[in-house]
């Protein structure tokens, strides 16, 4: 691979390549009480004193070793740390606008970017990069003080407004403190949204610029039903609101009288419910939802909060089973990009189709192999099942089902006790494999349709960019044709199907899918029990012939009224005494 660039020192050097990664430390807006301002400024002050220290420590080291002219360079960084426009100006915008000292930075930084953008001189220009170092470190010494706002010390409950949240923040966050979830970005299908169904924490996404419109501390109601969030409301709007969220928990603890009950159809079909999960904790919210099961464990979620080794695994694997005794759980195999497999390799420049997940597989082998054994170990302590995500078709899966074969050897030949039967399943998430599933039938033992990937691939629409949500539509007729065409290959092998995308715990979609043959859903637990609802009321034959006719129509738009008209009555079961 030859990448090309502009030369801007001239000279060889050979050697080994260190590839130095940046911490990405976010940034919150809080607003103080009056009597913690100080409290702040010290902080504020304290963070600048280290910053300064670490740098002269950088400074003296570099002279020893290559001398003091170079040494200097470190000087533009230290100036700037005493500088007034920086320390100074920080504490005087905690002092007067009551923000934290990281708040407070920020505006500093876009103070002074403004400032050298405006310079001639291209020297003094380049010191705005060294105004980023210096900033970045005293952001880091601000994380790392013990006292300051962090993901995982979020000062009391909170909605919490941000452009984004990564699996590892997500990780790091301290939920119980979360109250509800604003983001400038992401959509339905974004895996922050996901989290907070699973943990029913109400959330709306794609605010675009909500984390600058909203002052810090104001009051705000965050309608995650209607997607809306009201900034500083006035006490009768909140009084309406707190109506409204009673009434909504009324009807939730009413769906939950049918916890014990099974789902089966009017006409007798027996549909599994199961939960999706993203972190350990979360076994406990899918049984007190009535969870048939996990049927789609996240792993990779797990990294988030630090590396596991093979021993890590096999005991959280087996504690999730204990857990959810008897029940299944089903374990997805890392879905992660090639910067969180192994770091430092290029960038992918469109993620969404690069080297991801078991396409990593060759080039990082170490990274699959722990999981892989801890999975065939854990397997042997009850009825685990292994799924592996990303594949386009049958020889992907001939790859992924030789290196679990390989792995298997390996246990068997140190003499391990491990599972040698335990069910391997395939997400049909890309097209070619929905496609051609017959094909991958004689090497696998069960299906989960990957409803959310799958509609984004089929239809060429981000499901993470807000931009494009409206066009993404899971009753579009193409996802239907794709649905059938799958569902109706996996019957004629005589493999099991599931869902385990977001349509599963949708109610309307949730039928159609029981209607093409699903006979498990795994969703958030919170979903459960309004979809076990519908399909208590739903006569899926009925369903089925209803959606194989909306395949005609031509815009998902009509397909839904079309579906919602056949279908109202199992609806009107989950909309009973919604409002
Ligand atoms: C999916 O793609 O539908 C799925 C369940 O996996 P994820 O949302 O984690 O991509
Ligand atoms: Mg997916």
């Amino acid at each position: 691979m030859e990448l090309t660039g502009n030369g801007v020192s001239p000279g060889i050097a050979v050697g080994q390549a260190l590839v130095m990664e940046r911490e990405r430390v976010p940034v919150f807006r809080l607003l103080l009480a009056p009597d913690a301002v100080e409290r702040e400024v010290q902080r504020l002050l304290r963070a600048v004193a280290a910053s300064r220290k670490q740098l002269e420590a950088i400074k003296a080291r570099l002279s020893r070793e290559v001398g003091a002219l170079h040494a200097y360079i470190f000087d533009a960084q230290l100036l700037m740390l005493e500088d007034p426009l920086l320390r100074d100006r920080a504490a005087g915008i905690v002092r007067q606008d009551h923000v934290n000292a990281e708040w407070a930075l920020r505006q500093v930084s876009e103070q002074l970017h403004a400032l050298f953008d405006g310079f001639t001189d291209e020297y003094l220009k380049e010191r705005s990069s060294d105004l980023d170092d210096v900033l970045g470190r005293v952001l880091l010494n601000l994380a790392g003080a013990a006292d300051g706002p962090s993901l995982a010390r979020l000062p009391g409950p909170v909605v919490l407004v941000a452009q984004d949240l990564t699996p590892s923040e997500a990780a790091e966050l301290d939920w119980a403190k979360v109250m509800g979830i604003a983001l400038d970005g992401g959509s339905r299908t974004y895996h922050t949204a996901i989290l907070a169904r699973s943990r029913g924490i109400p959330a709306v996404a794609g605010l675009r610029d909500a984390t600058q419109r909203v002052p810090p501390g104001a009051l705000v109601v965050l309608d995650g039903t209607q997607g809306r969030l009201v900034v500083e409301p006035s006490e009768p709007v909140v009084a309406g609101f707190r109506a409204l969220r009673e009434r909504q928990q009324r009807r939730e603890i009413s769906l939950q009288s049918t916890r014990g009950e099974p789902a089966a159809s009017r006409d007798g079909v027996r549909v599994a419910l199961l939960a999706n999960a993203e972190f350990a904790e979360e076994a406990a919210t899918a049984m007190q939802y009535g969870a048939e099961g996990i049927g789609l464990f996240r792993s990779e979620y797990l990294l988030g909060r630090g590396s596991l080794d093979e021993e890590r695994q096999y005991e959280l694997y087996r504690r999730l089973l204990d857990q959810m005794h008897p029940h299944p759980v089903t374990v997805r195999v890392w879905d992660l990009g090639p910067e969180d497999i192994a770091p430092g390799g290029p960038s992918s420049p469109n993620p969404a189709l690069g080297p991801r997940a078991l396409r990593m597989l060759s080039r990082a082998p170490g990274a699959f192999r722990p999981q892989l054994r801890a999975l065939l170990r854990a397997a042997v302590h009850g009825p685990l099942r292994i799924l592996f995500p990303f594949l386009r078709g049958a020889s992907d899966l001939a790859e992924v089902r030789a290196f679990l074969a390989e792995t298997a050897q390996e246990l068997e030949s140190e003499g391990r006790v491990y599972a040698a039967e335990l069910p391997v399943g395939v997400m049909i998430e890309i097209p070619s494999a929905a496609l051609t599933l017959g094909q991958l039938a004689p090497a696998a033992d069960f299906f989960s349709i990957g409803t959310n990937d799958l509609i984004q691939y089929l239809l060429a629409v981000d499901r993470a960019d807000p931009r494009v949500a409206s066009l993404y539509e899971p009753l579009h007729p193409a996802v239907l044709a794709l649905l059938v065409t799958a569902f109706d290959q996996a019957r004629a092998a005589g493999r099991p199907v599931g869902v385990c995308g977001e349509m599963a715990g949708d109610p309307l979609q949730s039928l159609v899918l029981a209607g093409l043959g699903a006979r498990e859903l795994s969703m958030s637990p919170t979903a459960i029990p309004r979809v076990k609802q519908v399909l208590r009321a739903a006569d899926l034959a009925h369903v089925r012939e209803a959606t194989l006719r909306a395949l005609r129509l031509s815009s998902a738009a009509a397909v839904e009224s079309h579906l919602r008209t056949e279908l109202h009555e199992a609806l009107a079961a989950a909309d009973a005494g919604e409002s």
